[in-house]
């Protein structure tokens, strides 16, 4: 067992005690100490900073005192992968039969998308609904949100 010292503020890290406060129970041997870890105090000092100033260093800690517990690497909890969701996928299955395809304008530019062509640029298979295209989809030729495109039908009727 060895102590360790923060040359930046003299926090000492004593391998007997612990610090049972950042989750390392007693017996946790400095070599254990993730090596992300920095002075609990000032914590400006990586682990790497910290210096051996008493006790056992860990190489004849191991001769003298082999034992299997204290050498047992401690693991704290790593957070759970945060597991990205799934982006919808734009190829479903076909629409049926009776699907009525669409035609929808860009408002800003007149970019027109056409859900029976769908956009091959774009990776939007023929027969792609608009309503399948992702929501952070943009206007291929100015950039427009996908709630910049009004459908093409009503867009005649309001000019006729
Ligand atoms: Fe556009």
């Amino acid at each position: 067992m060895a102590k360790y010292q923060c040359p930046g503020c003299g926090y000492t890290y004593d391998e007997i005690q612990g610090n049972p406060h950042e989750g390392f129970p007693p017996g946790t041997l400095w070599s254990q100490v993730p090596e992300d870890y920095a002075c609990p105090d000032c914590a400006v000092r990586d682990k790497e900073d910290f210096i051996l100033i008493g006790g056992t260093p860990p190489d004849e800690a191991a001769q003298t005192a082999p034992s299997p517990a204290a050498a047992a690497p401690v693991t704290p909890a790593a957070p759970a992968a945060h597991q990205a969701p799934q982006p919808a996928s734009v190829a479903q299955a076909p629409p049926a039969a009776d699907t009525v395809y669409r035609k929808w304008l860009c408002i800003t530019c007149g970019h027109i998308y056409d859900e029976a062509l769908g956009d091959e640029h774009e990776g939007f298979a023929p027969g792609t609904l608009f309503s399948q295209i992702p929501n952070d989809w943009c206007c291929p030729d100015c950039g427009a949100t996908k709630e910049d495109y009004v459908l093409y039908e009503e867009k005649l009727g309001e000019l006729a």
